[in-house]
Formats: C-alpha cells, structure tokens, sequence
C-alpha cells in the first residue's frame, strides 16, 4: 500500500501534457503543442563554452550541496545588479532549478498543517508542493474575479497557522504582473504579521510594453538577514536553459542554512556541468535575454489578436511571461474537458485552467513559433465556431466536423 502522501499527489499536469504530445507526434500526428513552458531559442553560447569546458576535464566530482562558489558569486552579482541588494554567500543557494529551491524553502520552513496562501490562478506545481512540505495550501481567489488579489484578499486569509505567501509575478498561467503598490503591501503585511514571503520570480525578466522587472527587496527596510522575504530566480526561462535545471533562493542565512541542510541529504549540489553553464550564463553576454523578451511580447500581440477574434473569449492581455490565460467558459465550463476535446479533435495542446486552481480558463502558451500559434488558434476557433466551414486541412490531412 503506498502512502497517504504518495496518494495525495497529483501527477505535473504540465508534464503529462508534454508526454502526451511527445507520444502523439512519434505516431506522426500533427500536434501543434501550445501547452508548453519553455523558449524555443538556444542557449546562451557562454553557457555551452564554460559547461563544455569542464566536461572536457572529465573531472566531474560532487560539489558544496548550496553550489560551487563561481555560481554563488554570479548569483550575487545579479541581485546586486537586479535587485539592488548586497547579499553574501551565506544568502544565497543553488538548486536544481527554482522548483527545488521553492521546495526545501517550504520544507524549511513548515510545521505540519502550517499554512500557505497562494493567490489564484497559482502555479500549478504549488499546492502539491505544499503538501509534500506537509503544509497545507490556501488558495485565494480575488475577489473581482480579476488576475490579481488585492491585498485585502490576502489579509482576510491570514489566520494563526499561515506560515507563508508565495507569490508569483509575472504569474505562471495569467501572465498578470503584479503591481508594484500590492507587491509593496504584501512585503509590508508579511513583516507586519511576521511569516515568510516567497516571490517567484522565474519571469521576472520577461515583462512587456516597458515593464521594469519587480524587486520585493525596494519594499522592506530589513537587512537580508532579518527579513523573511526569499527571492527566488532561475536561469531556465530567461536564458532559455530548462534541461540544465539551475535555479536559486536569496534569503537570510538561517534559512539559507537549513535549505542547504535539506537538500544536502535530498539531492546535494545540482549537477556540476548544469551549475558551470549557469555561470556562464549569468557572466556572459546578456542579449539573448532582450532578443527573447521581444519575440515573446511579439508573439503575444499575434496571441492576442487571434484570440480576441473568436467570439465569446475573454482575454486579458498579459504583462509578461509566455502565457496567456483566456476564458472560454462561454464555450465550455469544465476546462478539461475542452482541452481533451481540442486535443482529440484538432491535436493542439493547451492546459485546463483547473490545474491553476481557475476553471472555465485554458492556459496557453507563446513561447513557440508564429506559426504555431496561428495554426493553433485558427484550430482551435473552427473546432469551436458553429458557423466555421465543416472541413479543415492539417497539412495534406483532412478534418471533417462530427460535432456540435
Ligand atoms: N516557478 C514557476 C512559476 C514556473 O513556471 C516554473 C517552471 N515552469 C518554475 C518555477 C520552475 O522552474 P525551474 O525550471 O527553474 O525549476
């Protein structure tokens, strides 16, 4: 029998997609698969010389459990540069990617039952995280029904056993950025009532139409070492390196320590060659990262346009990231069941808003080709439109409407 936890944990929705979509397209089925997280472009060439380098040593030894001092160096360096703090080794680990950074932050920081408060639409990853920490998530949803919580949404949900908030802006599915007058309540109410603040900022470079990423740390008056604000980053999104699996927490020392601890005996320090790479990244030449933000915020626009064409979707226009996060209850209410019936009758692939804690919504994403995305929202308008011709042609194939 397996445990009680085992049980109580979903599979990664957004994985199984992947896998579906792999497994489909090995078949030679023409999925167009807008249900994924990750850019498209290469990465960063100093992160491929400086990770090569040391594999060409076949020397590959373990490494200090929170990452070699060259990654811990760079680290710091850029949140001097992004977030104008000077932090010190201590403050800082590495891990494999942010997902475990965020994880050992919960394992650190959770009695069993403590709570967590997640604004809605969350990522989909935190509340099983949450549990497996062995806290249990509180989802807030605002109360305007809108992307983003008001702090009073926040404050009403804070009770004796809310240990944390964590906070992810730009969000992960919405693509909503949060402004910065609630980030700067959110800081000043976990300092109030004394309980930790995880920012997630995984995209926090990728913002659009002249955002300024935001920096939690310009909002509290706390030295590092005696606030409970962690900031989370990671090189796979914005440097485009996913598979490397290299992420990072700033934080005060102590909790810093015990992260170290934890994942000392979970996992040790990420792989070496994937920690090399992210030096390179972090201390190379910077523009992939401006040539990505200007082709996302490009697909966006396409994104938007096609989706605001199809009658009855509400959309809201997203601020950064690589999602989208439409309604489109008015075609269907239950989520999953519109992303199967998108995915069994024209093969694209977009996640049901359910695995966000926001049905009626599908997540998708941008981060892939033009034409993708095209292809797949002229897919997804005629399976929907009632009106639409009876036939579509994928390729050289032939679809034939047998339904509505
Ligand atoms: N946080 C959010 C909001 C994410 O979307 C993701 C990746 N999908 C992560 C964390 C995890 O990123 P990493 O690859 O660094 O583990």
């Amino acid at each position: 029998m397996l445990s009680q936890l085992a049980l109580s944990i979903a599979e990664s929705a957004t994985l199984k997609l992947n896998e579906t979509a792999a497994l489909l397209r090995d078949k030679g089925e023409p999925v167009i698969h807008l249900g994924g997280g990750e850019p498209k472009s290469r990465a960063p060439i100093d992160a491929i010389i400086s990770c090569t380098s040391v594999l060409n040593t076949g020397e590959v030894r373990y490494t200090a459990a929170d990452g070699i001092p060259a990654l811990k160096k760079a680290i710091i360096r850029y949140t001097e540069q992004h977030y104008d703090r000077a932090v010190k080794p201590e403050n800082v680990i590495a891990s494999s990617g942010a997902k475990q950074s965020i994880m050992v932050a919960l394992q650190a920081m959770l009695d069993p039952k403590d709570e967590v408060i997640l604004p809605v639409p969350y990522w989909v990853s935190y509340p099983e995280m949450v549990k497996l920490a062995g806290g249990v998530p509180v989802p807030v949803r605002p109360a305007d029904g809108s992307f983003e919580p008001t702090i009073e949404d926040i404050a009403q949900a804070v009770g004796p056993y809310t240990k944390a908030i964590l906070v992810n802006s730009p969000n992960n599915p919405s693509g909503a950025t949060y402004s910065e007058e609630f980030v700067r309540q959110v800081v000043e109410l976990c300092e109030r009532k004394d309980i930790w603040l995880v920012m997630d900022d995984t995209y926090n470079r990728l913002v659009f139409d002249g955002r300024q990423p935001t920096n939690a740390y310009a909002y509290t008056g706390e030295d590092v070492d005696g606030s409970k604000l962690v900031i989370v980053n990671s090189v796979s999104k914005m440097y485009a390196m996913t598979g490397f699996r290299v992420g990072w927490a700033v934080g005060n020392r102590d909790l810093v320590k015990a992260m170290t601890n934890i994942q000392s005996q979970q996992t040790s320090g990420p792989a070496t060659p994937s920690q090399w790479a992210a030096v390179g990244a972090l201390n190379g030449v910077q523009n992939s990262i401006e040539a990505l933000r200007l082709t996302l915020q490009n697909n966006r626009d396409v994104l938007m346009a096609r989706l605001q064409a199809i009658p009855g979707v509400k959309v809201v226009k997203p601020g950064g990231t690589f999602y989208a996060f439409p309604d489109f209850s008015a075609y269907e209410k239950n989520s999953q069941k519109l992303a199967d019936f998108l995915l069994e009758k024209v093969r694209v692939v977009v996640v049901p808003g359910k695995e966000f804690g926001m049905e009626g919504h599908l997540r998708v994403s941008y981060c892939g080709t033009l034409k993708e995305i095209k292809d797949g929202i002229e897919r997804i308008q005629w399976a929907l439109d009632p009106h639409a011709p009876n036939e579509l042609f994928l390729g050289s194939r032939k679809l034939v409407r047998d339904w509505l």
